[in-house]
């Protein structure tokens, strides 16, 4: 199968042209990019599509999403981390969703992702109260179905939770402890031999699908789990995914337990390195992002769900001036709530000139860009294979139609995709070289289908949630309470917006 798209504006993000857009062309052979430039010759027997008045570009990439929220989408409003947390990863009475729940969960995602330009997606799936095969595998089915390139998790903790919340022996009742004392997490052994099965079961599917180790947290893992995880991350080349630092009470926690910053713990146990990929890093200190950028980690920005939850603004220039891959994830699906990354990058582009007056120190739309796709690659370590549109490369891309009230009246291109455009003005989306979006519609699945289903599900859901959710409000007062004493501390480090990032006396 040949494709041919002739004299389109193509926006390449990486080799010679960069981020510059050019008139020219671009030759899908198969799976893969043949051949990209101007003035190309034409391929016997290619379909050829039209480029006139269309953009061409690479598919956007969202680097962090939890599909297992998408159930929660638009639920909730006004928490922060640890309390939204209650309710969205409930510590007790959950139970096990069904295989067919998990994939309808992880269609709604695929379907809103690949319509809005997401052709490549980092899915830490997490499950309650264990993560089996079958689960992990109907999310794998939905995006094998759906067309998108995914990579998946794998997402475990096994500590106590309450042992991950500084001070929260002090302040949750000893009544409420035992009942999170009698919860069985799993152990290293099995964490680790799910890993192989899941590894051998969907790694390398249909050429699109990837598995990667992701230990919840530094605060929420052993250290032997973490570096078993580790092991086989290198040895399998996949990502190492965590969460590092998203909250205020996070930056308490390093030295609350560990008598160091995590990102500093996490160094001292061998696990910072390029194939780490680190969600959050906003309450980073000095040191941290210094010893991040000599490691060559990548983080995920998360920039519309860190405000949700009032977790504060990463310091992304300071993380690129150190070296870090910084790439753009969309977060979970109750705490965005949703995964288009235009909205990510149009918010990406806007919050960091907030930040400082210090104007030469924001970033420009070629940046946002670069984080929404190569960056995005990198942290997921497919960026020899995607995210950006060149010769050998998978064929990840957009079409997007430039005569649309987004581009018109048309100025820096740039400028439109991050601060105009929603994902309005997109004809079609190219994954692994096949068209998975035409005409607004998924070509490969029913989407009206699967969407009914999925709606006639959810009143029984929802009855079930609220039973759950009733039972884990029993915490809320002391997470409160958690939530205060750590955000009265003054960490030296300053990551929200306004007079004062401290608790009002
Ligand atoms: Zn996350």
């Amino acid at each position: 199968m040949s494709i041919f798209i002739r004299g389109a504006t193509v926006l390449a993000m990486g080799g010679a042209q960069g981020s510059v857009p050019f008139v020219g062309d671009v030759h899908v052979e198969g799976e893969r990019i043949k051949a990209i430039g101007t003035g190309l010759p034409v391929p016997e027997g290619a379909e050829i599509i039209d480029g006139t008045g269309k953009l061409v570009m690479p598919g956007l990439i969202n680097a962090h999403l939890h599909s297992g929220e998408a159930l929660y989408k638009g639920r909730y409003d006004n928490m922060p981390l640890e309390i939204w947390m209650l309710y969205s990863y409930p510590i007790l009475g959950a139970k096990a969703l069904s295989e067919r729940m998990i994939y309808l969960r992880s269609m709604v995602v695929a379907i809103e992702s690949l319509k809005t330009g997401v052709t490549c997606l980092t899915d830490d799936i997490f499950e309650a109260p264990r993560q089996t095969l079958g689960q992990l595998g109907a999310a794998v089915a939905a995006y094998d179905d759906a067309g998108i390139r995914a990579t998946v998790s794998g997402h475990v903790m096994d500590r106590d939770f309450l042992d991950s919340i500084p001070y929260s022996r002090e302040h949750v009742p000893a009544e409420l402890q035992a009942e999170v004392a009698k919860l069985v997490p799993p152990t290293t052994a099995e964490y680790i031999a799910f890993a192989k099965e899941a590894y051998a079961a969907f790694h390398g599917r249909s050429g699109r699908i990837r598995f990667m180790l992701a230990p919840s947290a530094p605060q929420r893992c052993t250290p032997e789990l973490m570096q078993a995880a580790n092991e086989l991350a290198l040895e399998w080349q996949v990502p190492f995914h965590t969460h590092i630092v998203e909250t205020k009470v996070q930056g308490v926690t390093g030295p609350a337990l560990y008598g160091k910053t995590l990102m500093r713990y996490m160094a001292d146990l061998g696990l910072m390195h390029p194939g780490v990929t680190i969600a959050h890093s906003i309450w980073v200190t000095e040191d941290d992002i210094a010893l991040m950028g000599e490691a060559g980690v990548s983080i995920v920005h998360n920039t519309i769900s860190n405000q949700k939850l009032g977790a504060g603004v990463a310091p992304v220039r300071k993380l690129l001036e150190a070296g870090v891959n910084v790439a753009l994830g969309s977060d979970g699906i109750c705490s965005n709530d949703t995964p288009r990354m235009f909205d990510v990058m149009h918010a990406c582009g806007l919050i960091h000139k907030v930040t400082t007056p210090d104007y030469k120190q924001w970033l420009s739309a070629a940046e946002v860009l670069h984080a929404c796709t190569l960056a995005g690659a990198k942290s997921a370590m497919i960026g020899h294979e995607t995210g950006s549109l060149e010769a050998g490369k998978k064929a990840d891309l957009l079409i997007l139609n430039l005569d649309t009230v987004s581009f018109t009246p048309r100025n820096d291109i740039l400028n439109h995709l991050v601060y105009c455009e929603n994902g309005s003005s997109i004809e079609k989306v190219m994954v692994n070289g096949e068209i998975v979006v035409a005409d607004g519609k998924l070509t490969k699945i029913d989407e009206a289908a699967l969407l009914a289903e999925l709606r006639a599900l959810m009143p029984e859901f929802n009855a079930y949630h609220s039973g759950v959710e009733a039972r884990n409000r029993a915490f809320e007062p002391y997470f409160d309470a958690i939530h205060r004493r750590c955000n009265s501390q003054d960490l030296g480090v300053h990551r929200l917006i306004g007079n004062s990032d401290m608790w009002p006396a």
